[in-house]
């Protein structure tokens, strides 16, 4: 695996463990890029030229291997590109909020701001937010799910906002129990699957918003898509533009009846260009990336107190945050950087979260399908030494 990633050759001396803040990137996808903006630069859906051609065509194509790749029918109906997650979420709620003039939104406490903000700062004061808390695993706790939900009145309209995989718990959530929740009471589903897309395969069947960014999935940044429901093409566009109609006059328009409805303006094209080889490779891969993540997690759930260090759960996938005893997180991550091994720490855009289980700040070491057993033996094996040593320190100074 590690070959198909031109970093490591370029960075030998680095020790990566920080992919579920951004991975690194595929080959192809470098290549593709650099074709894209030194030969092939054109602009997709207003051009009759063959280059404009060429670039419709790639477009076409990325969106028919994802539809292959998840399983999706009429892709071109579902697939909405944009710049990442954090935009499909905020697009996702304002859909919602547009079609809907009022109700509540249930929250996975474990969420990353970007699920957890379009809702609380919309200023919409007839939407509510109720928070989902987790099981004693760290799990959505689908009775909280289910107790909240029957608080409420039949006829409110209800929304259920969660992630696949929080990006500091690395637990997988239970999302055919809470589609079948949702299906049960008629709410909209939105999903956050940018921690899991790169390495698990899901049934994203059934939900209407399902959001993730290219950039985690050994692709370009500033890409994300937004998979909706086709119901959702009933409703205006988030943002009208170019793109988004099949004609205007001075005061009326037609929208188009597919997810470029969604798309106005001119989209990421080199990303967009590079994401056909990228999807072939992970379509291709799939079953070593997700035996590669469950090898790897489990080495680390099995070796994790030899860094002595208390996990703040064990991880079912691509991560794990740990809660230092001695020293603060920057420690770690600097004394760790000097030794070229990099790692994240702090808030992880999780805040609501990180307040229930900590004291306000995490290390977290992640994974892709590039990293070794021995960097994140070595990793875990100099936490423990910095561990050591920040505890031989404050000895001496008491
Ligand atoms: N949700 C989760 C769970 C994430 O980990 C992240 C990225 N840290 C995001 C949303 C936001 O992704 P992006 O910055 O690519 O929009």
């Amino acid at each position: 695996m590690r070959d198909y990633f031109p970093f490591f050759k370029r960075r030998p001396e680095v020790i990566y463990l920080d992919s579920a803040a951004t991975s690194q990137t595929l080959y192809t996808v470098a290549d593709d890029m650099r074709d894209f903006m030194l030969t092939n630069k054109s602009n997709a859906h207003r051009s009759g030229n063959s280059m404009g051609t060429w670039v419709d065509k790639q477009y076409q194509l990325s969106k028919e291997l994802i539809g292959k790749w998840l399983n999706i029918n009429k892709p071109e109906k579902r697939i909405v590109f944009n710049s990442g997650t954090t935009q499909g979420l905020n697009d996702a709620a304002s859909m919602i909020m547009s079609a809907m003039s009022s109700g509540v939104v249930f929250v996975g406490i474990d969420s990353h701001h970007s699920l957890i903000l379009p809702w609380t700062q919309s200023g919409n004061a007839k939407w509510r937010v109720v928070f989902i808390n987790l099981d004693k695993d760290g799990r959505i706790d689908l009775d909280d799910l289910k107790a909240k939900i029957k608080l409420e009145p039949m006829a409110v309209s209800k929304v259920i906002a969660v992630n696949a995989v929080s990006n500091v718990l690395g637990l997988v959530n239970d999302l055919d129990a809470i589609k079948k929740i949702a299906l049960d009471v008629a709410a909209v589903s939105i999903i956050d699957a940018s921690q899991i897309i790169s390495k698990r395969k899901i049934d994203i069947s059934g939900f209407d918003f399902v959001a993730w960014s290219w950039h985690k999935v050994y692709g370009p940044m500033g890409l994300g898509c937004l998979l909706i429901d086709p119901v959702w093409l009933n409703f205006n566009p988030v943002r009208p533009g170019g793109g988004t109609v099949t004609s205007v006059s001075t005061d009326s328009v037609t929208w188009t009846d597919n997810a470029t409805k969604f798309e106005s303006g001119t989209q990421n094209l080199s990303a967009i260009c590079s994401l056909p080889r990228l999807v072939e490779w992970l379509m291709k891969h799939q079953t070593d990336i997700e035996a590669h993540d469950i090898s790897i997690t489990k080495i680390v759930n099995d070796q994790i107190s030899l860094a002595q260090f208390t996990p703040i759960s064990k991880t079912d996938s691509g991560l794990i945050c740990l809660e230092p005893v001695i020293g603060t997180v920057e420690d770690y991550t600097m004394m760790l950087d000097a030794k070229n091994i990099m790692i994240r720490s702090g808030k992880l855009c999780a805040e609501p979260l990180i307040k229930q289980i900590s004291q306000g700040a995490l290390l977290r070491l992640s994974w892709g399908c590039y990293t070794t057993k021995q960097e994140v033996e070595l990793a875990l094996d100099n936490l423990g030494e910095i561990n050591a040593r920040l505890s031989r320190l404050v000895q001496r100074t008491v």
